[in-house]
């Protein structure tokens, strides 16, 4: 068995703690290897060696930065195939999305390496004559970047890119169901030429080397994942830049009016893709009582087709939960909403080959938004549907959840689709397509509970930078804004 080492300073090391870790494939439950259970030593080493790094780096112009990246992005597509592979085997998904975890992270690399070439500020006219004011876009400096397990290349690629072509080094703390993902990340770093310092990896648990990052003398801090992380994280971290990505409980409406075959596609991609287990996972179909029952049956009928299994097998629609623990976390849930609503479909875990940690696509009826299930993130494939008379009903249950990600609605009527587009409280709105798929060149974020920053194309840019505001005066005297009005 492999045992793999943090990445800090540019070289591979070993924690001070002797002590490490398993990742264990989800379907399968054999070990991928062993990974440093990393101590506040290790994590602060990082963030010194960091330091270091960005006195160079910081300086060096930002197309030379942008010129490692694309390396990076080509380094990511000769080994897709293998990397694509890597995510279904550490976190469960199917193969053809472990390709496009892999996929987006290409993407990423790619436009933030052309990102270095433009990292735009403005230009305006001063009230005063001779005087020249623009802004210019600066780093913030070590950035600590805390991600979850379910996007194991793409996530990590929304922080490290946009932070490093912004001319931050980074110390970053990967999810511990996926330390491999990221050691292989790393190592392309490595391949690429990444300076010494600039990009840092220290595995080990959100508890030790999460916290340390939080409370040490990081400048900023990026992370995805739950609300109730991404809260104590709010509270710890004082005056330091915090970008949080939280969950969702995301909905699609489904209007009278709707086609309701690309409906279906879009629910049972929404709900199941990735066996539940994203932040933009569909979680509430909320359907117009003209079509209910039809549109149910229908998704009661696709939804028993699908097929469990092992994701690099190409008969498999859904695979594993994560973890065990994770499987727990939704049983548990699952337990609760019975109380209130009308189990149709699944509900229970399940083997495949007597392994794995499987759950079963579970559909619920009869659901309210007060009731437990419309507003827990489940984080698994579990969907309610709520039935409406009408499309004012359908987004204020669209509203009814502490979160804000993402939503969609199906309809065939412009002013149904534009009514709903201003109306719901969502960081993302999909017009006829499901609740998940975003692009990279786009801003991707949240409102309410989920979080008020974005990353994600320009947004990321604003994220991971300081705006400097500069004013040149070359009138060759004193003068004075608001005061030298004539
Ligand atoms: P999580 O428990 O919040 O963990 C996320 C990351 O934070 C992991 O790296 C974790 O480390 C670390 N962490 C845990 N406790 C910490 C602490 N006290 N201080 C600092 N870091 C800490 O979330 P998860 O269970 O991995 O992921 C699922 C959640 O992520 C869901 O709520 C989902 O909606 C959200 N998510 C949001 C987005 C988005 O963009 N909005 C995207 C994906 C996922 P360990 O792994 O070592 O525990
Ligand atoms: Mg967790």
């Amino acid at each position: 068995m492999k045992t793999f080492k943090n990445y800090i300073d540019g070289k591979w090391v070993s924690s001070s703690s002797h002590r490490t870790f398993e990742s264990i494939n989800p379907a399968t439950e054999s070990v991928l290897g062993k990974f440093q259970l990393s101590n506040a030593k290790d994590t602060k080493a990082a963030i010194k060696a960091a330091w270091r790094a960005y006195k160079r780096w910081r300086l060096v112009p930002a197309p030379k930065r942008g010129e490692l990246l694309l390396e990076v992005s080509r380094l990511l597509k000769k080994n897709k195939k293998r990397l694509g592979r890597l995510v279904t085997q550490e976190m469960g998904k199917v193969l053809a999305e472990g390709l496009g975890d892999v996929q987006e992270a290409i993407d990423m690399f790619e436009l933030m390496a052309g990102e270095g070439r433009r990292l735009y500020g403005v230009t305006t006219p001063s009230e005063l004559p001779e005087k020249f004011c623009m802004t210019v876009r600066e780093p913030i400096g070590v950035l600590g970047l805390i991600s979850p397990w379910n996007f194991p290349f793409a996530i990590p690629a929304w922080k490290i890119a946009p932070a490093l072509i912004a001319g931050n080094t980074v110390v970053f703390k990967p999810a511990s169901y996926t330390p491999l993902c990221a050691t292989r990340l790393f190592e392309l770093f490595d391949e690429a030429g990444i300076p010494a310092g600039v990009a840092n990896l220290v595995t080990g648990s959100g508890r030790e080397v999460g916290e340390t990052i939080v409370t040490s003398n990081v400048r900023g801090i990026s992370f995805t994942g739950s609300r109730e992380v991404g809260l104590s994280i709010k509270q710890k971290a004082g005056l330091k830049r915090i970008s949080l990505e939280l969950g969702g409980k995301n909905p699609i409406i489904v209007m009278d009016d709707a086609d309701l075959d690309l409906a279906l596609d879009g629910c049972i991609w929404g709900a199941f893709g990735t066996t539940g287990q994203r932040c933009t996972a569909t979680s509430r179909i909320i359907v117009h009582e003209k079509i209910y029952e039809e549109f149910l049956d229908m998704l009661v009928k696709r939804t028993r087709k699908l097929r469990l299994g092992d994701g690099l097998k190409p008969r498999t629609d859904v695979g594993p939960i994560v973890s065990k623990k994770q499987l727990e976390s939704i049983k548990k849930d699952v337990e609760l909403a019975k109380k209130e609503a009308k189990l149709v479909i699944g509900g229970k875990p399940t083997k495949i080959n007597g392994k794995g940690f499987f759950f079963k696509p579970t559909i619920f009826t009869g659901v309210t938004p007060k009731m437990y299930i419309a507003q827990k993130e489940v984080f698994g494939p579990v969907v309610a549907i709520m039935r409406v008379k009408s499309l004012k009903q359908a987004v204020d249950w669209a509203n009814s959840t502490g979160y804000g990600l993402s939503s969609a609605i199906y309809t065939n009527s412009v002013n149904n689709a534009f009514t709903a587009v201003r109306a719901i409280e969502a960081g993302l709105t999909y017009v006829n397509s499901s609740t998940i798929g975003s692009e990279v060149h786009l801003p991707f974020g949240g409102v309410k509970d989920t979080g008020s920053t974005r990353e994600g194309g320009i947004g990321a840019i604003e994220e991971f930078t300081e705006t400097k505001t500069v004013y040149f005066d070359y009138s060759g005297k004193l003068q004075k804004a608001q005061i030298d009005i004539d």
